[in-house]
């Protein structure tokens, strides 16, 4: 039982462990999979924004483009020298967005399509800007020069449909950052469209009333498109992406462009009309600058982008990194709770049930000391200390007691002076010998003897001498007599022997030679004090019915006999008289007896 218990805590643990092990992976795996397409976010909001520079620079291009074609004459060399530079900014900017997608290629099929589609059309473009420029000055103007514009307006429109096809990508793989790429796309779109409307102007310059008529349209629905696109950028831009000193650029963009370049463009406009408009180059380097701004905003604009993109990146590591370190301290936890279970607990208790289970038994030595164990623990063994210590009292109790009981059992079958049995407790063992006898057959006998003379020995040596006498008397007999013959004091000098299956005959013996071994004892502190003794022998053959005060009576009656007859020898009849005695006479005997008869 106690195993099952221990077993099921360590299956708990595990199930826990295992739990925690899935909950972790599933959040890791989560976490992990937002922070790689985070990653992806990154890197494609990257070559987002490099598709974004490279339409810039594409759109740049028209300034000095434009500039070349409806420039002055004497500029011409100096004005080509400068869209020279500015094409090369461009081809670099349109390199390095195509080298953002290398190892990409294939993984969005259409976008090497969009990308040569655009190659293709800023090259009709500027093949288109080559031959206006190489016309001579006076071919240099209207149509040509719209052509050429509308050309590169071309391969900025590829531009913007590759930029929104990568948009569209990353809005698809991170929805969070859907409002910056729309504002991203925006803020291109502006830029653009201001871009445009510098043409649509350059363009009037040069062209035919009927054409200018046209042109006007297109720069009055530009700035209907530029004011919408605007409001809209203004108002949500400074929302979405505060704190990036996207503020700052709104206002530079209304005071620099809607306030300043935008009134300059329309006022050479309407100049193109009565002639005393500026030329295109003059116009351009004039108008450009108003345009600064917008970019500015676009690239406050992206780098708010890649911040939040980054932050969502970050904020993903975080949680991958935070779901590892949970996990792993919530299985170390679990670890640590089993393992102090274990040992605090399980294997505390496998040892206290040990301990019991001595105590059971009857083994109270001090067990081995337990360390590192709780309070609550330790106050068990201390309990289980002090149910030992109990225990070890109640034995010593116990022993006490039946040492004690035995003692008092002793005395109370006991003569003091001579350690023989009283007569109390021979009637006892009497009584059991009988009913022995009883069942089995046998023959019990009793001798009672009687110290001659014993009142002269006190008178004559004293009282301890007698003392003494009676001590030596009762030890060396015993040796003489055999263990199964119980021996009694009967009462003053009066010894009383009960023998269980004893016929008469081996009664008589015993007797005897009882009486002459107290004739032949020495008392050691007495030289030349000699004892003698009168003996009755009594029997009970088997199946007689005499009980054992019967018995005495008549042996104590022999006994009587004995001394009548003369001392010193064994009576076992009424009848016949005594054996008479071997030795010396009573007097020679007990001369203290004489002296104390006179
Ligand atoms: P007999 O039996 O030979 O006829 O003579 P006796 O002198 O022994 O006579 P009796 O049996 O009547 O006297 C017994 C004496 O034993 C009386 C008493 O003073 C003495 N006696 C009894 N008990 C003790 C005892 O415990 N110690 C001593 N020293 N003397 C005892
Ligand atoms: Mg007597
Ligand atoms: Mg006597």
């Amino acid at each position: 039982m106690r195993f099952r218990i221990q077993h099921l805590q360590w299956l708990g643990g595990i199930v826990a462990a295992a739990a925690c092990v899935a909950l972790g992976g599933l959040s890791l795996q989560t976490n992990f999979a937002d922070h790689a397409r985070y990653q992806r976010g990154t890197d494609q909001l990257a070559r987002f924004q490099s598709v974004l520079v490279a339409a810039n620079a594409i759109s740049a291009e028209r300034g000095p483009a434009n500039a070349a074609m409806g420039g002055a004459e004497e500029k011409r060399s100096t004005l080509a020298a400068a869209l020279a530079v500015k094409r090369t900014e461009t081809d670099n900017r349109i390199s390095e967005m195509e080298a953002r997608f290398i190892g990409e290629r294939g993984r969005f099929g259409d976008i090497d399509a969009l990308q040569s589609d655009m190659r293709r059309r800023l090259d009709a473009g500027r093949r288109a800007v080559d031959e206006v420029i190489a016309r001579p000055a006076a071919e240099r103007s209207g149509t040509p020069i719209r052509t050429a514009i509308e050309a590169m307006f071309d391969a900025a429109d590829a531009s913007a449909v590759l930029r929104d096809r990568l948009g569209r990508e990353i809005v698809a793989v991170t929805p969070q950052v859907a409002t910056h790429i729309l504002l991203n796309s925006l803020a291109g779109n502006l830029r653009e469209q201001t871009g445009r409307l510098g043409s649509y102007v350059v363009m009037q310059l040069s062209a035919d009333p009927e054409q200018r008529r046209q042109l006007e349209v297109q720069v009055v629905s530009t700035r209907a498109r530029l004011e919408l696109m605007w409001r809209a950028l203004a108002s949500y831009a400074g929302a979405v992406l505060p704190d990036i000193g996207v503020d700052e650029a709104i206002t530079a963009v209304e005071r620099d462009y809607f306030a300043t370049a935008l009134p300059y463009a329309e006022g050479v406009a309407r100049d193109s009309w009565l002639g005393t408009a500026p030329d295109a180059d003059t116009f351009t380097r004039a108008y450009v600058p108003g345009m600064r701004p917008v970019e500015l905003l676009r690239d406050r604009i992206a780098a708010a982008s890649r911040a939040t993109m980054e932050a969502l990146r970050h904020q993903a590591l975080l949680l991958v990194l935070a779901s590892l370190l949970l996990t792993g301290v919530a299985i170390v936890a679990i670890v640590v709770i089993a393992l102090i279970f274990r040992d605090g607990l399980f294997h505390p208790l496998l040892n206290a049930h040990r301990q019991i289970v001595q105590i059971a038994r009857g083994d109270l030595s001090d067990p081995p000391p337990i360390r590192n164990i709780s309070a609550e623990v330790r106050t068990m063994f201390a309990s289980l200390d002090l149910l030992r210590e109990q225990q070890r009292q109640r034995l010593q109790l116990e022993e006490d007691q039946r040492l004690m009981s035995e003692t008092l059992r002793h005395l109370s079958e006991t003569d003091m002076l001579t350690g023989l049995l009283n007569r109390r407790a021979l009637t006892e063992a009497a009584e059991r010998a009988l009913y022995e006898s009883d069942r089995h057959g046998a023959p019990v006998s009793a001798i009672l003897f009687d110290i001659d003379h014993f009142k002269a020995i006190n008178d004559g040596h004293g009282h301890a001498v007698g003392d003494l006498v009676l001590k030596t008397i009762a030890h060396d007999l015993r040796a003489v007599a055999g263990a199964e013959v119980a021996f009694a004091r009967h009462g003053g000098e009066e010894v009383l022997l009960m023998l269980p299956d004893t016929p008469k005959g081996a009664a008589l013996a015993l007797a005897e030679r009882l009486r002459r071994a107290i004739e032949a004892m020495n008392i050691n502190t007495v030289p030349g004090l000699r004892v003698t003794s009168s003996f009755g022998v009594a029997s009970r053959s088997a199946g007689a019915m005499m009980s054992w005060e019967e018995l005495v009576a008549t042996a104590d009656r022999r006994l009587y006999r004995a001394k009548q007859e003369g001392r010193n020898r064994v009576c076992d009849s009424d009848e016949k008289p005594a054996a008479p005695r071997a030795v010396a006479s009573e007097a020679t005997w007990y001369p203290q007896a004489a002296k104390a008869a006179r």
